[in-house]
């Protein structure tokens, strides 16, 4: 087991009161898994995803336990962090525009990220790695020579996944790495970071609203819903047997390929505010199969057929 996330509880600082971002969730992490992490706008996946690097801002407060490789990184300090991040741990993020300075070169992008945790290495060899890596995600090395405000939006892209793995971290968390990008240029950069993946031998989060990209690329699947974690089980599970009633509206909602058949079905209804969260389940003012307890109480997690479940629908299922 690379990570275990225990018991993690995220809030924001807010004029009027705390945001629950996430809620008391539990997550495991395996050596060269790939966990997709899906669910609607604002249901807490880069909170989640950055709490990891300890990137949030500043108003955010963590609790709970994330252990990396045993070792509490939730407890460590800026400087502890600045050894993990990149090295042992690093993120793509959505928007490489943003993400990566456009007024340095890119061979100077890569001499920073490798020389801030190998301050000796000779420049010859970080040039060298940089542009194996660089190779290795399809541009020829040479172009690192120019800013990356010349390159397109894809290929900003494949700087940014080359440089985030670099360094080879034994994780890497890639928010919506596609989403600012046309389709083809999508599938090619998905197809460039499996391939990658599988060859460092990595393990990967991989966070999208878009349980169609997942549905190739992850061993398990995470469906969170307003903070909460509602289920986690295996890709093949969470697409043909779904238990959550949230995983069911969200797979609905999947726009079908048959032609006769492609509205989108949304579900009806909004997220709750996490301000001022419900006391109970936080899907119940959308659920068909509400009922009086799940008003009243936050379900437990259940372990129905190895899928770990969120919903008082199987509490008799316990054994
Ligand atoms: P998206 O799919 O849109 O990227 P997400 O699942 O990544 O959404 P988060 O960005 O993690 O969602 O946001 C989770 C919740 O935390 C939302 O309600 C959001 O408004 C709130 N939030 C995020 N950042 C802050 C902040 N800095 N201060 C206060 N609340 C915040
Ligand atoms: Fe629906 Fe209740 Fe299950 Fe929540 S706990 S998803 S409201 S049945
Ligand atoms: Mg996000």
């Amino acid at each position: 087991m690379i990570l275990q996330i225990k018991n993690l509880n995220i809030n924001y600082e807010v004029r009027n009161g705390f945001v629950n971002a996430v809620q008391d969730v539990n997550i495991t992490l395996s050596e060269n898994e790939t966990l997709g992490l899906v669910g609607e706008s604002g249901c807490g996946k880069s909170t989640l995803g950055k709490s990891l690097l300890k990137i949030l801002p500043k108003n955010a407060k963590i609790d709970g336990e994330i252990l990396f490789k045993n070792k509490n990184i939730a407890k460590y300090n800026e400087k502890e962090m600045r050894k993990i991040r990149g090295k042992h741990i690093s993120m793509i993020f959505q928007d490489p525009m943003t993400s990566l300075n456009p007024i340095m070169k890119v061979k100077d992008l890569f001499l920073e990220t490798i020389k801030s945790h190998y301050p000796d290495i000779p420049e010859e060899e970080a040039l060298e790695m940089s542009g194996k890596i660089l190779s290795d995600v399809g541009i020829d090395p040479i172009r690192m020579n120019e800013y990356s405000f010349q390159f397109s939006g894809g290929m900003r892209q494949r700087v940014m996944i080359a440089l985030s793995l670099v360094l080879k971290p034994e994780i890497v968390i890639a928010d919506e790495p596609t989403t600012s990008l046309d389709v083809i240029v999508q599938a090619q950069i998905m197809t460039v970071l499996k391939k990658l993946k599988d060859e460092h031998r990595m393990s990967m989060i991989l966070i999208t609203h878009d349980l169609g990209v997942v549905a190739e690329l992850a061993d398990r699947i995470g469906v969170m819903y307003a903070g909460h974690l509602v289920e986690l089980s295996t890709a093949e599970k969470i697409y043909y047997e779904p238990k959550h009633p949230y995983t069911q509206a969200l797979l609905k909602s999947i726009p079908n390929t048959n032609i006769e058949d492609r509205e989108l079905r949304y579900i009806p209804g909004d997220l709750p505010n996490l301000v001022k969260p419900p006391k109970g389940c936080r899907f119940a003012s959308r659920c068909p199969y509400a009922k009086s307890i799940c008003h009243e109480q936050i379900p437990p997690d259940f372990e129905v057929e190895g899928t770990k479940v969120k919903c008082w629908l199987y509490e008799k299922v316990k054994v």
